[in-house]
């Protein structure tokens, strides 16, 4: 016989297992709760996109595109695909295949599966979640700061401290320009300083050279022309009325002169936020204004800026906190042993769940003792108990499982009509959220 060989996971993609829901949801619950207080809506786009798509739209001298892609060519078709390695390009892809802003600009935010081939590490995997916020049509800077608002809140409501605001502006194409010939000049100057993956990028994308982490070059690229010192007026005032929204909101931030999103359509606001509490996978959310975007990809111009955050790295660092919210399994364990008495557990199980209450039916039979055991596991703040006596008589048995002080109700077993327990079971469970409100 063959043996079965054991199939695991794909290196670097993991799987949510029901012990993370909790934290996973918390952190989704909140992400949406605080994008919506903002006034945006979701938008979902297909995981699988035309490899072109990327590679116009994130650009072919950049990690991502030159060797981080999920790509391949479908065999029914020979299409070229990829698995999206980022949502900005699908978004703004779909925008003008939608013409979302026909009318109006517009403001979305996304959840889900990103994928890129790195090598995976604590922080860095080859599945992994963002959400993100694109303002669609705004040029700003009021809705740049509005972002970063929205994301200082965010940290503050998933209890994550310490992370620091790194600032920077692009400017415009031409101011770009001519701080990339000074660059060029500078880095031609300096060229056995130079790395390989510099040396390849001269020519294609120098900015690029700027975000390099080799120590070897730190040096050179600490002396190298500063596109800030290039920027014009209209680019300063656009980065100082930031600043100064920044500043009214109580955010403090730092300029980074060599923070870059070195891509061609990028232009004014960059930023980051890290920490330093993840070892090298120091971002945990990365944004910029790409006003160029809409038009590369074939639609008419119109400015945008956005931000895209990494879930997994965000609660990493809510754990570096003491953040793990827990949720139990239900909140009533119904156990039901001996001849008729499912009917009666399935009926005040449907009678609790139709006030919204989570609540287990225990599944297959056993005794009374383990179902116990079960209900206590599952976290449950009370077990209804449903034997033959209590079946016979129209009648159910309640237990508090959690201890609540002396003298809360159901901390001894009590036996009530059928038809009164879900409600009493209700209105205690009531008691109990107000009281840890
Ligand atoms: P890094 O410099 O860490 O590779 P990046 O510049 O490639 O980050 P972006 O493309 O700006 O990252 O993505 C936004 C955010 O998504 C990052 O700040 C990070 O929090 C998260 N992220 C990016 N790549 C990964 C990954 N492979 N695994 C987990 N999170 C990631
Ligand atoms: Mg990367």
């Amino acid at each position: 016989m063959a043996s079965k060989a054991k199939i695991r996971a794909v290196t670097g993609m993991n799987d949510m297992l029901p012990t993370d829901s909790a934290r996973w949801e918390f952190f989704e619950d909140t992400a949406r709760d605080i994008a919506t207080e903002y006034g945006y809506r979701q938008m979902r786009t297909p995981i699988l996109e035309s490899t072109d798509l990327f590679t116009h739209g994130i650009g072919e001298a950049t990690d991502v595109v030159e060797k981080e892609m999920y790509s391949f060519e479908d065999s029914l078709n020979g299409e070229r695909l990829s698995l999206r390695p980022e949502n900005t390009a699908g978004i703004v892809r779909s925008a003008i295949e939608n013409s979302l802003l026909h009318d109006a600009p517009r403001r979305v935010w996304y959840f889900g599966p990103m994928f890129r081939h790195e090598r995976p590490q604590r922080g860095r995997y080859r599945q992994f979640h963002q959400f993100g916020c694109e303002a669609l049509g705004f040029s700003g800077p009021d809705v740049d700061a509005e972002l970063i608002l929205m994301t200082a809140r965010l940290w503050k409501a998933l209890g994550i401290r310490d992370v620091k605001l790194e600032l920077n502006s692009l400017g415009e194409p031409s101011e770009r320009a001519a701080h990339r010939a000074a660059l060029l000049e500078y880095f031609e100057a300096h060229l056995d300083q130079l790395n390989e993956t510099a040396k390849h990028r001269l020519y294609l994308n120098p900015l690029r050279i700027l975000d390099t982490k080799d120590p070897d070059m730190q040096d050179l690229v600490e002396k190298a022309p500063k596109l800030i010192s290039y920027l014009g007026e209209g680019s300063l005032r656009f980065l100082s009325s930031l600043e100064h929204q920044l500043e009214r909101a109580g955010i403090d931030y730092v300029i980074n002169a060599r923070l870059v999103r070195g891509l061609d359509y990028y232009s004014h606001t960059v930023f980051e936020w890290t920490t330093d509490r993840l070892g090298s996978q120091a971002t945990i959310c990365g944004g910029g204004r790409y006003d160029g975007l809409m038009e590369i990809l074939g639609g008419k111009p119109a400015p945008c800026v956005g931000f895209a955050m990494g879930a997994e790295r965000v609660l990493e660092l809510m754990g570096e906190f003491g953040v793990k919210p827990e949720a139990p399994d239900c909140a009533v364990y119904v156990i039901h042993a001996g001849e008729g008495t499912l009917d009666p557990a399935v009926a005040v199980a449907e009678e609790l769940r139709d006030l919204d209450v989570s609540t287990i039916v225990h599944g297959g039979e056993s005794s009374m003792k383990s179902q116990m055991k079960k209900a206590d596991a599952s976290g449950a703040e009370f077990a209804l108990i449903i034997g033959e006596n209590e079946a016979a008589s129209g009648t159910v048995s309640v237990k508090r499982l959690r201890d609540r002080g002396e003298g809360a109700r159901f901390a001894k077993q009590e036996t009530l009509p059928a038809a009164e327990a879900a409600e009493q079971v209700f209105s205690e469970l009531l008691d109990i959220e107000t009281k840890d409100l």
